[in-house]
């Protein structure tokens, strides 16, 4: 055999190699949705009444999440069983309608999460709701790589309130990670999150605002995040601290507002008036002219985001029914 005719073998066989590498993980992608799906779907049997606007959001969410993938995975391809995709279709068609054309407010985990609590006999019980989530991601038996779920949950309190829960960011990928933290600046999170991610968010070479948003939580305020695998305490990250003030020595440093501490202090402040009046930033940017600029920079953000991966927005943000 020539020495020409062997690498080209070699670099024939990688090929493949990485092509076959590729697949299994785009695989592990539509694995992880349909069965995601289906656990969502034996949950709602209990309290359909209640959560079947979960399984509506949900749905749109992964779809949504599929079709912005490379190669893309519409529904018919996600949800593999003709009879099930008819039912589906039948039952929640507003999803199908829009995964194309809305953007979600969410990612989808955080639909798993509020299906568990509530389903939770008692809210409060923070471990009893770690440990459904825990079974949750166990029933999806995936391997190490887990696209569409989360890895962390955080729970947020003041002395006396209830327990505010979130959950980290849980979509796969660069482009739909700050997708999903845009859509939650522009949409979803409270104003106190959003204007402390927007500080970071987007990155500098594509923001012209000086704002300034970042706050200081109260000492009264505890956010704790934890691990779902296994339970484990987890420091905030370096990001963490700079946007809310949280108390770290961690260097670690995950994307701005992809952690579950932004999920469960925006559902804190949400309802905890108090809270959000006493944790307003004090930085001479924070003006609502640099505000307004910052939301330009991430609407013009998103849009270039989701023009590369060819998605065609028609400015509207799903409402789940
Ligand atoms: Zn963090």
């Amino acid at each position: 055999m020539s020495s020409f005719h062997r690498l080209w073998q070699k670099a024939a066989a990688s090929e493949s190699q990485r092509r076959q590498k590729f697949l299994k993980s785009e695989d592990i992608f539509r694995k992880s949705a349909f069965m995601i799906i289906q656990e969502m779907l034996k949950l709602n049997v209990q309290t359909a009444e209640l959560t079947k606007v979960l399984v509506d959001e949900i749905l749109h969410s992964i779809f949504f999440l599929g079709i912005i993938c490379k190669p893309s995975y519409p529904p018919e391809i996600i949800v593999n069983d003709t009879k099930m995709l008819g039912k589906l279709r039948e039952k929640f068609p507003r999803p199908f309608e829009f995964y194309s054309s809305q953007l979600p407010q969410r990612s989808p985990f955080s639909c798993v999460l509020d299906m568990i609590v509530t389903q939770a006999e008692d809210k409060e019980n923070e471990n009893q709701i770690k440990q459904k989530l825990q079974e949750f991601i166990r029933q999806l038996s995936l391997g190490n790589e887990k696209p569409l779920v989360s890895s962390t949950i955080c729970v947020s309190q003041i002395p006396n309130s209830v327990r505010y829960y979130g959950v980290s960011m849980s979509s796969k990928g660069a482009n739909p990670g700050r997708i999903m933290v845009a859509a939650s600046c522009l949409e979803t999170w409270d104003s106190c999150v959003a204007d402390a991610v927007m500080t970071y968010y987007p990155p500098p070479s594509n923001r012209t605002s000086s704002f300034d948003g970042t706050l200081q939580l109260e000492g009264h305020v505890t956010c704790q995040a934890f691990r779902i695998s296994d339970g484990i305490e987890l420091p905030p990250c370096k990001s963490c601290k700079e946007l809310f003030g949280l108390e770290t020595t961690d260097i670690s440093k995950w994307a701005y507002g992809n952690c579950a501490e932004a999920e469960s202090l925006s559902n804190l402040f949400k309802k905890e008036e108090e809270v959000k009046m006493n944790v307003q930033p004090t930085s001479e940017n924070y003006t609502e002219e640099n505000r307004r600029t910052a939301v330009a920079d991430v609407q013009r953000y998103l849009k270039q985001m989701l023009h590369e991966v060819q998605f065609n927005w028609d400015k509207n943000f799903y409402v789940p029914q």
